[in-house]
């Protein structure tokens, strides 16, 4: 269970938690960070940790939540074994290389090896500034905080891998933007934060021996499989790229926009890392934007599968000294991978989309009947997230026509989906699956509860403007089963209002 900590000082165990710290890339060469200790804030207070999260790290939920947890997780003290340091990294942002990134405001604590066995970062963001904040503060608004916390916990119970929240803690500063807001630090837990803009940093300063250190680690950690291949920088790249496929795929089956897919907000572990101006989309529109900063719609729901390449190809320059020592060799290799990507992206996308219709044996005609559906929604306007549920909702019972109805109504002129239906009925009668077998599938790739932007916002503008985090929890408890019904909360299932609608998310910087 996770549940919010207000807990009086007298009623708190206080003995400081213990982190079974391993900081594997605070052994790298000096050049990789700087060391940094996190700025302490006027007043912490702990708004929430997931203890369930806490207790797959190995660390006692009980004790970060006394005074010196929470002292920890707002950056005032260092935790024992702790060895703080800002990352260095550069990227592409909106296509332009900046050279010269880094964590700018998060602070890497340490990492600890999981109950799984897998690595994991701990690390503080919002904690202060750091040499690579440049005019920056260093510091984080609640707003983004709670936003990035319900959204990949949100991913997290969806089965999409993403970093983590593992507490956020209010500062009792203010931080000003466009006014003055109030300040928290998040913790995040990733496998690691390595970016394609961190092997890119190297890359720009011709520094190849920095590039193999790094890619030794990455491989090490993330890929230990490639290590026995022939070429092992090869078969990372190959790695990451299969990786990378595989989550902007479902990105698309979900209808998430990530909102800023800069090389920098590309994580080499493969996980959603990030969650800036992002958003699902309710109304299906391929070409959807959301971020105010997005002008160009670089960004837009469509085009995230060929930026993921765009971003790849940036990491195997980067690689191109590893690859092979004659150029040619190595420029050949690297788009022979690249190649791969298409391939790999179509495949796991269709796989997806074959689930979400409930569709076991695979046909030649199933790309086609799948895009029809999101053609129909396009042009309807329908709700992607409830089209889905309501299909499978259809599952076991092909006959219901209150059921029929219910997906019908999504759509106002109902000429494209009842010719759809009827398509898709003649083609699930063709499958050798049970309809509850087929039901299951599909309950299980099409979500009821999406964390969509009206609710979030509610969520963030109760906590923001009244200190009120019932919404926050509350919001978080029904995300944790998105995949369940849940008939008390129906509401969260809903799309927005007209006067609900949020028509941009901002950075949030
Ligand atoms: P983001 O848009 O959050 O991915 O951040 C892009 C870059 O700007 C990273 O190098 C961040 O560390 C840096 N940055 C963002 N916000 C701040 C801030 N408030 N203070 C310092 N650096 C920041
Ligand atoms: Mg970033």
């Amino acid at each position: 269970m996770t549940s919010t900590q207000d807990q009086s000082p007298d009623q708190s165990p206080d003995h400081a938690p213990t982190f079974p710290f391993d900081n594997s890339y605070a052994r790298l060469p000096d050049r990789f960070f700087t060391r940094t200790r996190p700025t302490a804030v006027a007043a912490p207070r702990l708004i929430r940790l997931n203890e369930n999260l806490a207790r797959e790290l190995r660390l006692d939920p009980v004790s970060l939540t006394s005074l010196a947890g929470i002292a920890i997780l707002a950056g005032n003290t260092v935790a024992l074994g702790s060895e703080p340091i800002a990352t260095a990294y550069a990227g592409h942002q909106f296509g332009g290389f900046n050279p010269s990134l880094g964590d700018g405001r998060a602070i890497l604590l340490g990492e600890v090896v999981d109950a799984h066995g897998i690595r994991r970062d701990i690390q503080l963001k919002g904690s202060g500034p750091t040499h690579y904040s440049r005019r920056g503060d260093g510091r984080a608004a609640l707003g983004p905080v709670l936003r990035e916390y319900i959204l990949s916990e949100a991913f997290a119970s969806l089965g999409v891998p993403s970093t983590r929240a593992l507490a956020a803690v209010s500062t009792g500063e203010v931080v000003l933007r466009e006014r003055a807001l109030p300040g928290a630090v998040l913790t995040r837990v990733a496998q690691s934060h390595i970016r394609v803009g961190t092997f890119q940093y190297f890359a720009a300063r011709s520094d190849v021996d920095a590039v193999r250190a790094l890619a030794d680690h990455v491989i090490a950690r993330h890929y230990p499989e490639a290590a026995a291949a022939p070429n092992p920088y090869l078969a990372m790249l190959d790695g990451v790229i299969a990786r990378q496929s595989a989550l902007i795929a479902r990105w698309m089956n979900i209808g998430f926009i990530h909102g800023v897919m800069n090389t920098d907000n590309m994580a080499i572990c493969g996980e959603t890392i990030d969650f800036g101006p992002c958003a699902f989309v309710d109304h299906y529109e391929p070409d959807k934007v959301f971020s105010s900063i997005d002008e160009r719609g670089r960004y837009a729901l469509s085009n995230q599968p060929a930026i993921g390449l765009w971003n790849l190809s940036r990491l195997a320059e980067a690689l191109l000294p590893l690859l092979a020592d004659d150029k040619a060799v190595a420029i050949t290799s690297a788009e022979v991978s690249l190649g791969a990507y298409v391939r790999r992206y179509e495949e796991a996308y269709l796989a997806g989309l074959r689930q979400k219709l409930g569709l076991v044996e695979p046909h030649a005609d199933d790309p086609a009947l799948a895009q029809d559906l999101l053609d129909a929604m396009a042009a309807a306007g329908a709700d992607f997230t409830q089209t889905f549920r309501r299909l499978a909702e259809l599952a076991t019972d092909t006959s219901a026509s209150e059921k029929l109805d219910d997906l019908r109504k999504l759509f106002g002129d109902t000429t494209a989906i009842d010719l759809w239906i009827s398509r898709w009925l003649a083609r699930i009668a063709q499958e050798a699956s049970t309809p509850e077998a087929r039901a299951a599938i599909m309950r299980r790739s099409n979500p009821a509860f999406i964390p969509r932007n009206h609710l979030v916002a509610e969520a963030i503008a109760e906590a923001v403007e009244n200190d009120d985090f019932r919404a926050f929890e509350r919001l978080l408890q029904v995300l944790s089963r998105p995949y369940d019904d849940q008939p008390e909360s129906a509401r969260y299932a809903l799309p927005p209002t007209p006067d609900q609608v949020v028509r941009a998310t901002f950075c949030g910087t």
